[in-house]
Parts: structure tokens; sequence; C-alpha cells
């Protein structure tokens, strides 16, 4: 007999570890913006998996892509080349404007990644004396989970218990150019940050804040690695964040979105000079740049290649905005927008970013909170204009209850 919603999440309770605390909805099938629960009650995704979905559930064009290629080949590891890898990597290189991909899965080990051709670019290439490479984060980041990256996370609860941490990070604040002045110097191999602070909040930093990275890692001939696995391949109305101050990194990360959300598949994308320091044997992923993930990421940029999906993103940004602008005083506190991104800062008073989502999930719309009464909206950029008034509508509703 299949289990009820209540059943499984008893279940999960019991055999799953503790490591997230999510909505009391079970899914059992999507289409585009829409879930369905086991009960058949319907749900409009308005966290489109922390933007990896956004194409939406199960978009024609990956779907079948993904089947087309589950028919050919699924798996070689890279001990031999694969006919889908090539196309995937010129299409990136194409997307981007730098020259190189190292494929990997998940984002932080994008992060991951990246970290280790920072270090060995800034010893083989830009002289720094062995071990004695930095690379400046900012506060608030979210970079992913592993023991590295936590290390130089400011959020306690994300640190709390798992170290000792790997030195060579030094933390400025976000959004402050003379601080990271301050911290960049001879050793530093890197400057990584997320163009938008997608967990922080949907923090956007200043104009021109981004260009003065920018120009600031040039000064010091140190990387300019820009995060853009929450904040890419559409999400702000650009096919990249970084376009909104018409910046080109160094190293691009990507990740979610690029595997169409059926796939896990992330990427380190930058300049040859930078991809150029790894040889055989240094580093590696036995999933990174499969074939199915290829086949799927590539579509993924034959959907970008179209202008489609950051238009929308663009135009229907401007509905989300006006949209919480109106809740001003009527329940929001704050908000701050970008495309179809926003973090709502909810009056404390009415409830936690907790109680709102949970009120808004019995009203048929699901969001995430981030810190304390922070909600963050991120729709599949395929939502049209009514579904999206309409999930505006009932956030009004739950706030004014
Ligand atoms: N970087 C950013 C900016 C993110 O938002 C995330 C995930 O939320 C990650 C990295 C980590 O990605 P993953 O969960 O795939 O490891």
């Amino acid at each position: 007999a299949t289990r009820s919603s209540a059943e499984l999440i008893r279940a999960e309770d019991t055999a799953l570890a503790h490591n997230y605390h999510p909505l009391p909805v079970v899914v059992a099938r999507a289409e585009g913006v829409w879930v369905s629960d086991v009960e058949g009650r319907r749900y409009l995704d308005m966290l489109a998996g922390y933007s990896a979905l956004n194409f939406g559930h199960r978009h024609p064009a990956l779907i079948e892509a993904a089947h087309r290629q589950l028919d050919q080949l699924t798996l070689t590891s890279r001990a031999f080349h694969n006919d889908r890898l090539a196309g995937f990597a010129e299409g990136l290189a194409e997307l981007t404007g730098l020259d190189m991909t190292l494929p990997m899965n998940t984002g932080a080990e994008a992060v991951e990644s990246a970290v280790k051709v920072a270090r060995k670019w800034a010893y083989e290439v830009k002289g720094v004396a062995r071990d004695r490479a930095t690379v400046v984060v900012a506060a608030d980041n979210f970079h992913g989970r592993t023991t590295t990256i936590v290390g130089f996370s400011t959020d306690e609860v994300a640190r709390e218990g798992f170290g000792p941490f790997a030195p060579g990070f030094r933390v400025v604040p976000y959004n402050d150019l003379p601080a990271l002045e301050a911290a960049v110097d001879e050793t530093t191999a890197a400057v990584l940050i997320e163009p938008i602070q997608g967990e922080a909040g949907v923090v956007i930093p200043d104009d021109g804040y981004l260009a003065g990275v920018r120009d600031l890692t040039r000064r010091a001939n140190a990387l300019f690695i820009a995060d853009e696995i929450q904040s890419g391949l559409g999400r702000t109305g650009a096919t990249l964040a970084v376009e909104h101050e018409r910046v080109l990194p160094d190293v691009l990360l990507l990740g979610k979105a690029l595997g169409g959300g059926i796939v896990p598949v992330s990427a380190v994308v930058a300049r040859r000079e930078v991809l150029g320091v790894l040889g055989p044997g240094q580093h590696g992923s036995t999933f990174g740049g499969n074939p199915l993930a290829a086949a799927v990421g590539s579509a993924v940029l034959d959907l970008l290649r179209t202008g489609e999906y950051q238009r929308r993103a663009a135009e229907l940004g401007e509905v989300l905005d006006a949209g919480l602008a109106a809740l001003a005083g009527r329940g929001v506190v704050g908000h701050r927008s970008r495309g179809l991104w926003a973090g709502v800062d909810i009056d404390p008073a009415i409830g936690t970013g907790r109680e709102i989502s949970e009120r808004l999930m019995a009203e048929g719309v699901l969001v995430k909170d981030t810190h304390g009464s922070t909600i963050r909206l991120a729709p599949p950029l395929t939502i049209t204009r009514e579904e999206l008034t309409w999930a505006l509508a009932r956030l009004a509703a739950v706030l004014s209850a």
C-alpha cells in the first residue's frame, strides 16, 4: 500500500539524518511550476530547488535530452572520452566568454575545485611562496557544506562542531571595497564572492561593487572568482548576475540550474591561463563531465541561448518587485529583488519566516525561509504573470490574516 504524507514524514524522521527541517509536504509529482503531494494537493513552487529548477520541473526539452542520452550512453568516467563533453564545454565557453571548463557535479565541488585551481595558479603563475596563498571571501557567504567551505563561513550553525578548519582564508565584510582592498596582498590567490548573496537573504551589493572587485583584483594580480551557482543562468534577468555591471570574472562557478533539475551538474569555467595549471592526476571526479550530465547541460545552454528565460525573469521581476513594494508596511518590513529572485523581510510581530512559510503552504504556495524572519522567493522562470500575481496575493492574504 502507498503511504500517506504523514506516514512518510514519520518514516523519514526515523531513517534520515536530521540535517534539514523540511516543510511538512511530501511531493510526489511535478510539472512546470506546479508540484503535487502524495494526496494530490497542488502547490506553486516558489523555491524552485534553490534555483536548480530555473526552467521548471521536467521541462520537455530537458527531459527529451535526458531520455535520448539514457538510450545511448550514461557514464564513461574520464578515463575515456565521451562524445557529449566537448560540445558542452564549447557551449559554456560561448555562453560565458571564458575559455575552458572543469566539469564537476555539485556546487560545493565546484567551489572546492576553484580554490584548488586558484592556489595552484598563485604558486605557478603569480609566484606566491609555497603554502602561503590566501583566498579572500565575504562575510555571510554561502558556498556549500564541505569542511573547507564551512571553515570560511561566518554562520556559526554551519561551522560549530566541524573544526579544525583549513587555513588560508580571509573574511571581509560584503559590499565593502576598502575592506577588500585592505585584505588583498601579494599572497592573494583569489577573491571569491557571490555577485548576489542568496542564502544570506538575496543581498544585492551596491552598484559598482562588482566592477570594483574586478578592478581591484586586476590591479592586485589576483583572480576574481564569481560564485554564480545560485545567481546565474537566468535568475536575475541576465544570463549571469555579473552582467548587470558588465564584468567578466577570471573564474565563474556554475551549478544548480546547469543540471536542469534532473542531474547534478556544476562547472568551473575560466580563462585558459587559470585552468591550464591542472595536469593529469591533479584533480578529478568519477561523475564529473559524464555524458548524461553533458547532454542535459547542453540542453540547458540551448534554452539559455534563446534569451527567453532571461527576458521573462527581467519582465516578471518587475511584477514581483512591485508586488512586494505594495506590501511594505503591510507585513513586509523590507525586500530586495533582482529578476525573479527576492528576499522578503517579514514583520517579526506577524511570524517567523518558518511560520509564514507554513501558512503559505496551507495556501498552496511553497517557499523557504532563510534567516529568522526572511523568506526567499525564486519561482521557476517559466512562471506566468497570472501565477506570480496569484502567489503574491496569497502572500498578502497570509500577512493580513
Ligand atoms: N554556492 C552558492 C552561491 C550556493 O547558493 C550553493 C547552494 O545553495 C552552493 C554554492 C552549494 O551548492 P551545492 O548544494 O550543490 O553543493
